[in-house]
C-alpha cells in the first residue's frame, strides 16, 4: 500500500492504541524521531503512543516522553496502528517485531537506502537526511510544540554529524532553521548531546585512535574494540558513539572502519567513506546495511577475518573507481 500523508493522520485519528518503535542499539535520529512522532501526535490528537526503544541514551533523557519509553516490551493487546521508524528491516526492529505481527495497521518511515518495506505501507525517502527530518514534512509546521522541535532536531543533528555529513541539503538545513523558531536551544543539543564526552568516552577514543591501522595505502583506517577492554571499561554501546567519525577524517583515508566484539568471535562493524566507497552496499553482503556513506552489520570471525573482508570488499570498489 502507497504511503498517503492524508491518510496517515486519518489513520492516527481514528486509532484507539499507537505503538511506535526504532531500531536496536537506538542513536539519535531514532530516539528523535520516535519521541518527535510521539509528543506531535500527543499535542495535536489528545493519544499517548506508546514509545518502545531497548534504552534511551543518558544523554537525550530530557526530551520530552523520554521517562514514558517502555524498554522491556511485554506482551499486550494488539495495537490499531504501529510505526517503524529509522528502521527498515525485521532483524533491526528487535522484539518489537511482536508488535508489528499483531497490529491492524502497520506503518514504516525510514531513510536508509536499504529499507526493505516490511511494513503494510512504508515512506522510505534515502536522500533524506535524517528520519526526523521526513518526520518534520508530515507534521504541520503550525502545530509543532517545543517538545517535539527539539526531539526532531536532535534526530538531525545526529544523522547529519551537525550538519556536516554528505547527506546535509539545503532542505535539512532549512528544516532545522523552522525547528529553532519552535524554541529549540541549539547550542543545548548540539553540545549537550553530540560533542559531550564523558571522561570513559574520551579515553576509549583515545584508545582508538592511538591503535588504529592504515593499510590499502592509507585509504583504510580501522580500528578495534575487544571483548577485554569492553569489560574492563564498562563500555556500553553509546560510549564508542563518534569514534568512528573522528577516525574518518584522518587526513588522505576514504573508509574508515570501526569493529567492536558483541560476543567472542561476533563483531558489531561501523563504517564510514568519504567520496567513493558504497558502505552500504559492503555492509548488505554481510546482512547489514545502512547509507552509502555510513552503514553496519555484524560479522563473524577472528578480528583479522572481519577486517580482510571489509578490506577485500573496499579494494574492488577502489579499483573500479580508478
Ligand atoms: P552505525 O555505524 O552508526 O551503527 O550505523 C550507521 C548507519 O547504518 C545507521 O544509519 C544505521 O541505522 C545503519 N546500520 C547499522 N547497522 C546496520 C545493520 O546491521 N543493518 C542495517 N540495515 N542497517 C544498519
Ligand atoms: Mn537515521
Amino acid at each position: 500500500m502507497a504511503f498517503e500523508t492524508l491518510t496517515f493522520w486519518e489513520d492516527i485519528g481514528k486509532a484507539g492504541s499507537i505503538g511506535i518503535a526504532g531500531h536496536i542499539r537506538p542513536d539519535g535520529d531514532c530516539v528523535g524521531s520516535a519521541l518527535g512522532l510521539a509528543s506531535y501526535i500527543r499535542d495535536n490528537f489528545g493519544k499517548e503512543p506508546e514509545v518502545f526503544l531497548e534504552e534511551v541514551p543518558r544523554a537525550f533523557a530530557f526530551l520530552s516522553g523520554a521517562d514514558k519509553v517502555i524498554t522491556d516490551y511485554p506482551s499486550r493487546e494488539p495495537f490499531d496502528i504501529f510505526i517503524a521508524v529509522d528502521c527498515g528491516d525485521e532483524g533491526r526492529l528487535g522484539k518489537a517485531m511482536n508488535y508489528v505481527k499483531s497490529a491492524k495497521k502497520t506503518y514504516c518511515i525510514d531513510h536508509h537506502a536499504t529499507s526493505s518495506g516490511f511494513m503494510e505501507s512504508n515512506l522510505v525517502i534515502p536522500e533524506s537526511a535524517a528520519t526526523a527530518q521526513i518526520i518534520y514534512t508530515l507534521c504541520d509546521d503550525s502545530k509543532i510544540t517545543k517538545g517535539c522541535a527539539e526531539a526532531l532536531y536532535l534526530g538531525i543533528v545526529h544523522d547529519t554529524g551537525v550538519f556536516k555529513h554528505s547527506c546535509t541539503t539545503r532542505e535539512t538545513m532549512e528544516i532545522a532553521g523552522a525547528l529553532l523558531d519552535h524554541g529549540v536551544s541549539s547550542a543545548r543539543i548540539i553540545d549537550g548531546t553530540f560533542y559531550e564526552k564523558t571522561y570513559l568516552q574520551n579515553q576509549i577514543l583515545g584508545r582508538c585512535l592511538m591503535e588504529s591501522i592504515l593499510c590499502l595505502d592509507g585509504k583504510v583506517i580501522f580500528s578495534s574494540i575487544d571483548r577485554k577492554t569492553i569489560n574492563l571499561y564498562g563500555l556500553g554501546p553509546a560510549d564508542t558513539e563518534g569514534i568512528i567519525d573522528q577516525l574518518r577524517v584522518t587526513k588522505g583515508v576514504e573508509v574508515a572502519i570501526l569493529i567492536r566484539e558483541l560476543t567472542p568471535r561476533s563483531w558489531r562493524v561501523s563504517m564510514r567513506s568519504c567520496e567513493i566507497v558504497d558502505v552500504a552496499k559492503i555492509c548488505s553482503m554481510f546482512g547489514g546495511g545502512g547509507h552509502v556513506r555510513a552503514a553496519g552489520a555484524t560479522l563473524s570471525g577472528s578480528r583479522r577475518d572481519v577486517i580482510n573482508n571489509l578490506t577485500a570488499e573496499i579494494e574492488k570498489q577502489l579499483v573500479k573507481q580508478g
